[in-house]
């Protein structure tokens, strides 16, 4: 369901970023409603076209704008990853 609305989700190419003009939380990040609940654009976005969001990690930007949804500007902030240093 959210895989077939993903190719129409309302954005605009602005050079290597693609701006959401959808709906914002109070903290400007793009929504979108599925299913009558809010959910943040970006981790859906970098599910579908990335790959799966392990528990608790957070979606960011690599790029300056909040509005940006494109997946390949999109990466997890894995706080883990000192841990996984240390063992491997
Ligand atoms: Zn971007």
């Amino acid at each position: 369901m959210l895989a077939e609305r993903i190719r129409m989700l309302p954005f605009y190419r602005d050079e290597q970023c693609y701006i959401w003009v959808g709906g914002h939380d109070s903290n400007g990040a793009p929504v979108l409603t599925d299913t009558g609940q809010r959910v943040l654009v970006n981790r859906v976005v970098y599910r579908e076209f990335v790959g799966p969001i392990p528990g608790g990690r957070v979606v960011r930007r690599s790029c300056r704008r909040l509005d940006c949804i494109n997946p390949s500007h999109l990466y997890i902030r894995d706080e883990r990853t000192k841990w996984c240093d240390s063992i491997g």
